[in-house]
């Protein structure tokens, strides 16, 4: 019988969120825990909240209501950005035993490991870490969080930039970066110790890394791509304000670079950009689409788009509706506006009713739709290099294998394999056609025996999510 103190997790918001809770996992898990599934009694739980949304906040708040009736004697922690601004704002959730700021996150796994081994009693927990929020970068020997076949390596914490609408600013502190060499060793650390072919480099302000070394984004992919055995390497969200063409020339230039990139607009109306404080216009966020297809013509382009910000009329959002399809993202990842408090913009008049927000988002959900078929149609016919993910046997006749990953630029592909492929293997496969519902592309390879009949069901196959997750907390 396995007597080890039990932890789960449960992790809410962005990539940089999920991020932290690996990292945390993986301190416990060395510190004796055992991690089980969020839901089932155990000895810790924890709650990594995001608060870019009153929706987020919402769930948030949900998930710690289950967490304390899931483990009644179990010592609940609150943390991430919605235990940031509530403590910012001297506030205490009764069903958390411990709420943890972001700034302290790095000292959380050994405050729950003295707390679990009883050198504290129950009543000294309610209790906030009091850390210095402008700390320098913490996070020590991260293996970054992992999906089977890409980690994501958090580069970069906090922004000072501070969009009308966004807290993060206020949760995630100023901008610091990782250095460059603890970048490289992790990634090393990635690729060699645990086998990852693909890295995501992830940060709340990506384009802002290296900022305080005088270093920019490209020098670090110019150091990131000398790593052997690293086939490629991803970026996350990307400010367009910080884009200089130094970084389009080496993502043009490093083969490993995935092209695919997620620039952040957030509306397509230049008076509406104005009051978000976006710091660019729409004529400066084309331009730098264009530099980007200019050197790289196969690009994807995927963005976050809000509705609903105080002001917006029909008619800026129309012009948002004709920017997208002007910029012909391949994704589009849309949110409803939602006020934050302590922002300007929630201070600002001229509210968007409930369900004006949630028709226009239904409209450009739709939208983001047929420009995905759109982009995709494009590739019909051509050869693509595909980062193999999974390899599952095939419930057809219980012969042969369904395969599926991503090429470079952030396209699924599925197809007909009659011998499991090795998950992380990058192989040559013929797109044949587009499937419009799941959105994904069809293809087969020149060893498959199998006929494309249709639709290729993957057995429980979860999504691919890196833009839109990392979207909604960034900009
Ligand atoms: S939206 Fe992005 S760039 Fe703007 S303040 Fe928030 S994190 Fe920073």
């Amino acid at each position: 019988m396995d007597l080890k103190p039990t932890f789960s997790i449960v992790t809410l918001g962005c990539k940089v969120n999920q991020y932290d809770s690996w990292q945390l996992a993986r301190q416990l898990k060395e510190k004796g825990l055992r991690q089980v599934p969020f839901g089932v009694a155990a000895d810790v739980v924890i709650v990594n909240s995001c608060t870019v949304t009153h929706v987020a906040e919402a769930k948030a708040r949900k998930m710690l209501s289950r967490a304390r009736r899931s483990s009644p004697q179990g010592l609940v922690v609150f943390t991430g950005c919605t235990a940031e601004i509530l403590l910012q704002r001297g506030i205490r959730l009764e069903q958390a035993d411990l709420m943890v700021g972001n700034a302290d996150k790095a000292f959380l796994a050994d405050r729950i490991i003295e707390l679990v081994q009883g050198r504290k009693q129950l009543s000294e927990r309610k209790e906030k870490l009091s850390l210095p929020y402008f700390q320098p970068f913490q996070d020590e020997q991260d293996d970054g969080v992992h999906e089977r076949v890409r980690a994501f390596l958090k580069v970069q914490e906090g922004c000072d930039k501070f969009c009308t609408f966004c807290i993060i600013p206020f949760t995630r502190g100023m901008p610091r970066s990782k250095p460059i060499e603890q970048v490289v060793d992790e990634a090393k650390e990635l690729v060699n110790d645990f086998g990852f072919p693909e890295i995501v480099l992830t940060g709340v302000c990506l384009t802002l890394w290296g900022r305080e070394f005088g270093l920019t984004l490209a020098d670090l992919l110019e150091h990131l791509h000398q790593v052997e055995g690293l086939k490629r390497i991803r970026l996350s969200s990307l400010d367009p304000r910080d884009i200089e063409e130094r970084l389009m020339k080496t993502c043009a230039n490093l083969p490993k670079v995935c092209h695919h990139f997620h620039i952040s607009l957030q509306s397509g109306d230049d008076k509406i950009l104005e009051k978000m404080g976006r710091g660019h216009d729409c004529h400066y966020f084309q331009k730098v689409v264009d530099a980007f297809r200019e050197a790289m013509p196969d690009a994807a382009f995927t963005t976050d788009i809000m509705v609903g910000f105080p002001g917006e009329t029909d008619y800026h959002f129309e012009n948002t509706v004709k920017f997208v399809n002007e910029i012909g993202f391949s994704r589009l990842h849309v949110f409803k506006y939602s006020p934050r408090p302590g922002t300007k913009a929630s201070e600002l008049s001229g509210h968007v009713p409930h369900e004006v927000a949630e028709t226009r988002a239904q409209r450009l959900i739709e939208v983001g739709k047929e420009l995905w078929r759109k982009y995709a149609l494009k590739f019909i016919g051509t050869e693509q290099e595909v980062l193999v993910e999974r390899c599952s046997p095939t419930s057809e006749n219980g012969v042969g294998f369904i395969a599926s990953g991503l090429t470079s630029n952030y396209l699924k592909v599925l197809w007909k394999s009659d011998k499991p492929i090795e998950a992380g293997e990058i192989l040559k496969v013929q797109i044949v056609e587009i499937d419009e519902v799941q959105s994904h592309l069809v293809g087969k390879t020149e060893v498959s025996s199998f006929e494309v009949c249709g639709k290729i069901e993957m057995p429980k196959m979860t999504s691919f999510s890196l833009a839109p997750a990392v979207a909604e907390k960034e900009g």
